[in-house]
Formats: structure tokens, C-alpha cells, sequence
């Protein structure tokens, strides 16, 4: 089994810095399965080649195991000659350091794209070349894929399931790595290993940043988790898409711009904000989360109650929190009133440890934003594990859009928002909460309070049952 990977990007030596190995040297490694091998086969100012040999060990492969159990198929297997979940390992042991991006020598260069070309003899692709590109592609990879025949003297049995692929790319190192590693097991769609819990977090490691995005993230999940569904079930909740930087731009400047003329934004924000912290005050509660926290609007009507000694806002947005830093003064806060704020990047839709312990929790115009799936995921991180006793949401009540003429019949109020429910809807899915989860729950509503349509947003105030 060999990887190959080239560079031209000059001094193309350097490739030894991010690699951490030695051009001039060969190295091996002992492995469990067998040994691994790194050498280069050219090193020069415009061109170097590592490679990667892996020579699993087949007869160790099978020590230990039931000689009666199959014995042949142990024997005689494809393992030794082709890229599979060994050579993830081997990557993740050998090539650690380049996996993570970390370079003594060249940090700047592991963090830089520069022309990068792998090449794997062989990969079993189950799912064929047009798999395989769909693996690649999305990712910005230029895919050559040579289809190895079956048994070569013998053409008319028709081609294997091996390939010998090339990927080209600008990118860093560390991602091309990281994508061989989640990716060559996926399309070999095999482990040699048992896996387990931290099979998840491996995964959602490794894919951080881009397997969130990736249009077959469902199948890269099912067959890099084996298809067990305790495992891909908890890896498809905690993954999240993270909207790039400029949809996130572009949001907020629609909200600026679109909600203006069609909401009395002002007042009706302030209205949301007093009947929150009112909420809030008679829970009694000392520590408070402010998830989805956004600009921290909410964060300053809490600092001004003494009652809120500690305050955390949440949000998946890097540049709400950097907005809410602003406005509240972080910087120029005096220590007392600065040591009562934390604000922390994150997403509700990931279990996270950091928000568990606190007595209550505020989600204000947040639950619209997320698709139904992603939703359930915050039910259950939220309700389930962070478990605050009393848990205020608001949303807005569909049904009183019709009361703004600027609103197109049947559109949202907001570009971004995944639905907006009627009071019958939004109660509906908060009984089934609170059955559930062991909540008791209340409903009041915020605004003017139309007759017919009600209000324009509505609030539930979960109380745990004790
Ligand atoms: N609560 C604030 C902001 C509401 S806008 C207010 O009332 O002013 C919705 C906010 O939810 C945005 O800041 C958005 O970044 C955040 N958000 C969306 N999905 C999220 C997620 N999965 N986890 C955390 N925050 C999220």
C-alpha cells in the first residue's frame, strides 16, 4: 500500500518541515498490523515526493483469532495491498503533527494552501468511481481515478472495485490528510477495528470545518461509524453546519434592513427583553444562560438586575459575540461587573458541558433559525443535559403576520427563519417537551395582543418538575 504526496510549492523541501520527516532519511515505524515506511522519492527545490509504505503484516493480523472462524478469508484478503482504515491509523500515528497542522519549522506555511497532489495505489472504492468523486469533489479536489481490471490476464472479467486515484489540490496539508483519513475508510467502507464512543469524536474532529458542508456527509457518517445507530445518531446531532462568515454578514444586514419597516423593531425588541427578564427574576435564578445570545441585547438588561451574579451568552456566531463584546463595554467594564459575563462560541445543536449547571436559560428568537432536525438536537442538549430548572423561549406567532401589510401573505419575517408557528403549533411542541423531558410549562404572550391573531411574538416559560 503506498501514498505518495507531492508538492511543488517552492522551496518544495519544506514539505520535510511540514511532515516532520527527514528528506534525506528513510524512517520506519513499528506498527500493531505491521510497519510503516516514509521516504522520499525526489527532494528538490521544485518538487518533493513522500511516501508512505504500509506493510501490514497479514499472519499478525490473524494471531489471536479463531483458526476455525473462516481461517481462509483471514489468510487471503486484500488488507496488505490496499488504503483502508490501516493506513488512517498510520497517518494519525506517523503524521500526527501534520495531521493537526503544527510545524516547529514552517507554522505559517501548514496553515497555507499550496499545491498539493496525492496519490493512492490501491483504494477499494465500494460505490465505484462515481463515489469516489463524489467524496472528493465537493472538497475541491481534481480526481483521477484509474479502474484496475479485475485479474489483468483475463479481460473479460470485467473490472474490480481498486482503483489507483489521484487528488489534486490547493489546500493545506493538514486538510488533505485529514480528508484521507475520514475518507479511505468511508469508501472502503470497512474498520478493522471495533469502534466505539470516541469513534464520534474522532470524527467530528476530523471533519471539523468541513464535514458539516459535505453533500454526502450522511453516508460519510453511516459508513465511518460502522452503521451502528447508537453512534450515528449522536455524531448527526452534535454536527452542525457553521454558516460561512459572509451568510452570517449577509443575515445581519437583512435583519438590519429587513425587519425594519415590517416590525416596530424598537419597541417590540424592548417589550421581548422586559417580559424575559421579568420571567427570568421570578425564577429566583442566580445564574442564567443567554443562548443564542446574538448582539447581547438581552446580556445588558441583565447586567443592569444585581440578581444575575453570573450571566453566560452563547452563540453560534463568531461575529454576534464579537458585536456583543462591543456593546456591552467588555473592555472598559470595572472587574466586578466584567467577571459576571462570559460569553462563549458554540452551537445549541452540540451537547456541550460548558452550559450545564446554571438555574435558568433564556432562547430568544433563536428556535426559528434552526431546521427541524438540528432543533431536536437542541431540545435534547438544552431539556436533557444542560437541564437549567427554568428555560424561557420566544418565537414569533405566525399567525398575527397578517396584521403587517409590508408582509407578503405566507412569508417569514425574517429571511433566515426555518418556520414560524401558529400559538396551536408552538404550544404542541412544547407539551411534547415537557412530557418528555419532566418540564411544566406556561405560555404568555408579548406585544400587543390582537383578538383574533393574538400577539406577535409568544413566550413559554418551562418549569422543571421536581
Ligand atoms: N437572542 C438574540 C438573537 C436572536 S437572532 C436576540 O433576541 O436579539 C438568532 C441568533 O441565534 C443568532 O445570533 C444566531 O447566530 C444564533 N444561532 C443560530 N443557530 C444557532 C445555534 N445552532 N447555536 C447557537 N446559536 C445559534
Amino acid at each position: 500500500m503506498l501514498l505518495e504526496i507531492t508538492t511543488t510549492n517552492q522551496p518544495a523541501t519544506d514539505l520535510g518541515f511540514l511532515l516532520h520527516k527527514n528528506p534525506a532519511r528513510l524512517q520506519s515505524f513499528a506498527l500493531s498490523f505491521g510497519q510503516a515506511h516514509v521516504f522520499y522519492s525526489e527532494a528538490s527545490f521544485e518538487c518533493s515526493t513522500a511516501n508512505v509504505v504500509l506493510d501490514v503484516d497479514p499472519v499478525g493480523l490473524v494471531r489471536g483469532v479463531d483458526q476455525n472462524d473462516g481461517w481462509l478469508e483471514q489468510y487471503v484478503n486484500d488488507r496488505p495491498y490496499v488504503a483502508s482504515s490501516f493506513l488512517s491509523v498510520t497517518l494519525a500515528r506517523v503524521l500526527r503533527e501534520a495531521m493537526a497542522g503544527r510545524s516547529k519549522e514552517r507554522q505559517h506555511l501548514a496553515e497555507t494552501a499550496i499545491p498539493l497532489l496525492a496519490r493512492v495505489t490501491v483504494l477499494p472504492s465500494r460505490g465505484g468511481e462515481v463515489f469516489l468523486r463524489k467524496l472528493f469533489e465537493p472538497l475541491g479536489y481534481t480526481v483521477t481515478a484509474e479502474r484496475h481490471a479485475l485479474d489483468s490476464r483475463f479481460p473479460d472479467w470485467g473490472d474490480s472495485q481498486y482503483f489507483t486515484v489521484t487528488l489534486e489540490a490547493v489546500i493545506t496539508l493538514s486538510s488533505l490528510l485529514t480528508h484521507l483519513y475520514v475518507l479511505i475508510p468511508v469508501l472502503d467502507d470497512n474498520k478493522h477495528y471495533w469502534i466505539g464512543d470516541e469513534e464520534v469524536e474522532k470524527l467530528l474532529r476530523f471533519g471539523e470545518g468541513w464535514l458539516e458542508q459535505h453533500p454526502e456527509r450522511e453516508e460519510i457518517v453511516q459508513r465511518f461509524l460502522k452503521r451502528r445507530r447508537n453512534l450515528t445518531r449522536a455524531a448527526f446531532e452534535r454536527l452542525v453546519p457553521e454558516e460561512p462568515e459572509s451568510a452570517e454578514l449577509e443575515r445581519a444586514e437583512l435583519e438590519s434592513a429587513a425587519l425594519e419597516p415590517v416590525e416596530p423593531k424598537v419597541s417590540l425588541n424592548e417589550q421581548r427583553i422586559q417580559a424575559v427578564i421579568a420571567a427570568l427574576k421570578s425564577s429566583n435564578a442566580k445564574r442564567v444562560l443567554d443562548l443564542g445570545c446574538g448582539e447581547g441585547k438581552l446580556i445588558r438588561a441583565m447586567l443592569l438586575e444585581k440578581q444575575f451574579e453570573e450571566i453566560l451568552g452563547m452563540d453560534v456566531s463568531h461575529r454576534a459575540l464579537q458585536m456583543a463584546a462591543k456593546r456591552l463595554k467588555l473592555e472598559e467594564l470595572p472587574e466586578r461587573q466584567r467577571s459576571r459575563i462570559q460569553l462563549l462560541q458554540g452551537s445549541l445543536t452540540y451537547r456541550d458541558s460548558r452550559i450545564a449547571g446554571f438555574e435558568a436559560a433564556a432562547i430568544v428568537e433563536v428556535i426559528e433559525h434552526l431546521d427541524p432536525p438540528r432543533l431536536a438536537a437542541l431540545e435534547r442538549n438544552v431539556f436533557e443535559f444542560a437541564k437549567p430548572k427554568t428555560v424561557i423561549v420566544t418565537t414569533p406567532n405566525a399567525e398575527y403576520n397578517s396584521k403587517w401589510d409590508t408582509l407578503p401573505a405566507g412569508s417569514f419575517r425574517h429571511s433566515d427563519h426555518r418556520f414560524e408557528w401558529s400559538r396551536l403549533e408552538f404550544q404542541n411542541w412544547a407539551e411534547r417537551l415537557t412530557a418528555r423531558f419532566g418540564y411544566s410549562v406556561k405560555f404568555a404572550p408579548i406585544g400587543l395582543e390582537d383578538e383574533v391573531v393574538g400577539a406577535p411574538t409568544q413566550m413559554a416559560i418551562f418549569e422543571v418538575v421536581s
